[in-house]
């Protein structure tokens, strides 16, 4: 076994499959009363939706649509993280009540990033899930803040960050008290702009196999190009990942964000459907 990763292994205790060995089997409850479960190798999940919540037609629309076409969690951004301060960053909270009434509209749990340990209270009471975007990973005071609060965590990697350390920003987490992570590998920074970033898809499998908490993969925010999604997509599902977590809008063209990168509803519907037919 190579050095670095017998020294990776070493360091973790609570995301450690070696003092773990069940998959970890997240629970997250619908409002009929019924649950999702994400991990456990039983099912490969769809999450899906626009990258920000941009308005009540666009968020059910799009809501109604992925869910008809196989998604099972909704994601919408409501505080994003934009690289520049001149850029649409968010409806902040009217955004989370939009994703509640969507849920409530179509039974789907919805899952949105928490930029500021302060407005963790805030997100719990509209989200299902919360999501750590990829800026935040080290972002220790929120990663205990998310911690502390019993709602499912929806974790990035940082775009810079080796498995180690995302690793350890999940044993915060389950340090903290919150035993349900679900790992998501988004890319990282490469040398070459034409793929925007690199998707670690070794990660994803040597993740698998040294901590029990599920892995899905975000070929989206990996890649930057809607073309590359549904590849990448497929990969990560022959790999053993647990899921996806896909952008959806009704009309890329005029998304407010991440447009290049996000499915029209037909190629989200060919996507899932695609996929399908690999079942056996
Ligand atoms: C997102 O999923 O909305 C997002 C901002 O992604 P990342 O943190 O991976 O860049
Ligand atoms: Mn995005």
């Amino acid at each position: 076994m190579r050095e670095a990763r017998k020294r990776l292994e070493a360091g973790l205790r609570l995301t450690a499959r070696r003092l773990h060995p069940e998959d970890t089997v997240i629970r997250i409850p619908r409002p009929d009363g019924t649950s999702l479960s994400i991990g456990g190798g039983r099912s490969f999940v769809f999450i899906a939706g626009p990258c920000a919540v941009e308005s009540r037609e666009q968020l059910l629309a799009t809501a109604r649509k992925v869910k008809e076409h196989g998604a099972v969690l909704l994601r919408g951004g409501a505080f994003k993280p934009r690289t520049s301060p001149y850029t649409f960053r968010g409806l902040g909270e009217e955004g989370l009540r939009l994703l509640a009434e969507a849920r409530a509209r179509t039974n789907l749990p919805v899952v949105s990033e928490v930029l500021d340990p302060a407005l963790v209270p805030l997100a719990a009471k509209y989200v299902d899930v919360l999501q750590i975007g990829s800026r935040n990973m080290q972002n220790f005071p929120l990663l205990e803040a998310v911690g502390a609060c019993q709602k499912p965590v929806l974790l990035k990697r940082g775009f810079a960050a080796t498995v180690e350390e995302w690793l350890q920003a999940a044993e915060y987490i389950l340090a903290a008290g919150n035993p349900s992570v679900i790992l998501c590998e988004r890319g990282i920074r490469g040398f070459d702009p034409v793929t925007r970033n690199v998707l670690d898809l070794a990660a994803v499998a040597l993740v698998k196999q040294i901590s029990h908490l599920p892995v899905i993969v975000d070929p989206s925010h990996a890649t930057g190009d809607r073309q590359l999604v549904a590849p990448l997509a497929r990969a990560a599902r022959a790999l053993g990942a647990d899921g996806l977590m896909v952008e959806v809008h009704p009309e890329p063209e005029s998304a407010l964000s991440d447009g290049e990168q996000s499915l029209s509803i037909r190629e989200f519907a060919e996507l899932t459907a695609g996929l399908a037919m690999g079942d056996s």
